[in-house]
C-alpha cells in the first residue's frame, strides 16, 4: 500500500461529490491526502428533452470546475448511462469500480448506503457496485491490498429534523464518522452553487432557507460498512482514524 494516504470517493452524477460530501474531499485534499473521484455518469439526463452531448458537455466543465475547487486532482470520469445505472448489471459497474480500487489501492473509500441517500435508482446502484467491487478486491489473491474502510455516506437524523430531510436518515447514536467541514465550507459553497450551477435549481436540503441550509450542510456524516475497521474508541471524527 502506498505510504500516502488515499481515498476513492465513488458516486453516480457530476454534483454528487460537491453537495453531499464536498467539505470532506476538500478537508482530505487539502491535507495532503491522495482523493480520487470515481463519477459513473456524465449527468447527461437532467433536463428532459435537451440535447444529451450538450448537458453531457456542460456538466464536464461544471465538473473539471468543482474538481480544481475541491482539490480533487485525480477524476475518473465514466459514461455509463444517467438515469440508467440501476439496469446497466451491477457486475459491469462492480468490475470498473474493483478495477479502479485496484489501480489507486485507497485506504478509504466511500459511496451511498443502501438507500442511495435520496432513493435515487442511481445511487442505489452505485452502493451495491461499490459493495460488490470491494468484496471482489478482499477476495482476490494479489497484491492489491483491500481498503481497511467502507463508508456509506448518509445524513443524521437531528440535521434530518432540523432541515425536514424527507429522505432515511441514520440515528445520531449509530453515525460513526461526522466531519464538522466549517473550514471547507465555503470551497463546498462555491463547488455546489458555481461550478455547479445548471445544478442549483434543486439544492440540497432545498426546505429550509439558505442560512440553515449551509448550517445542516457544515457537517458531513457517515456509518461504516460491516468488515470495515473499527476506528479506534472515542474517535469519530476522522474516516482515517488509525490508518496513517
Ligand atoms: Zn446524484
Amino acid at each position: 500500500m502506498p505510504d500516502r494516504p488515499a481515498l476513492l470517493a465513488v458516486l453516480a452524477h457530476p454534483d454528487d461529490e460537491s453537495r453531499i460530501i464536498g467539505g470532506t474531499l476538500a478537508k482530505y485534499a487539502g491535507e495532503g491526502t491522495r482523493v480520487v473521484l470515481y463519477c459513473a455518469t456524465a449527468g447527461e439526463a437532467w433536463r428532459a428533452g435537451a440535447d444529451p452531448d450538450a448537458q453531457r458537455r456542460l456538466r464536464r466543465r461544471e465538473l473539471a470546475g468543482a474538481c480544481v475547487t475541491l482539490g480533487i486532482a485525480d477524476l475518473r470520469l465514466r459514461t455509463y448511462p444517467d438515469g440508467g445505472l440501476d439496469r446497466l448489471g451491477a457486475d459491469v459497474l462492480a468490475a470498473d469500480i474493483a478495477a479502479t480500487i485496484r489501480e489507486c489501492a485507497p485506504h478509504v473509500v466511500i459511496t451511498f448506503g443502501p438507500e442511495g441517500r435520496t432513493l435515487h435508482p442511481d445511487h442505489v446502484a452505485m452502493h451495491h457496485a461499490t459493495n460488490r467491487a470491494v468484496a471482489l478486491v478482499r477476495a482476490a489473491v494479489g497484491p492489491a491490498a483491500p481498503p481497511a474502510r467502507l463508508c456509506y455516506t448518509t445524513v443524521a437524523a437531528s440535521v434530518a429534523r432540523a432541515v425536514g430531510w424527507r429522505f432515511p436518515a441514520t440515528p445520531d447514536a449509530a453515525i460513526a464518522v461526522t466531519i464538522d467541514v466549517t473550514p471547507w465550507l465555503d470551497r463546498k459553497r462555491r463547488a455546489t452553487v458555481i461550478d455547479h450551477a445548471s445544478q442549483y435549481h434543486d439544492p440540497p436540503f432545498s426546505n429550509v432557507d439558505e442560512a440553515a441550509r449551509w448550517r445542516a450542510l457544515a457537517r458531513e456524516d457517515f456509518v461504516l460498512a460491516a468488515d470495515s475497521l473499527s476506528l479506534p474508541p472515542g474517535e469519530r471524527s476522522d474516516l482515517f482514524a488509525g490508518l496513517r
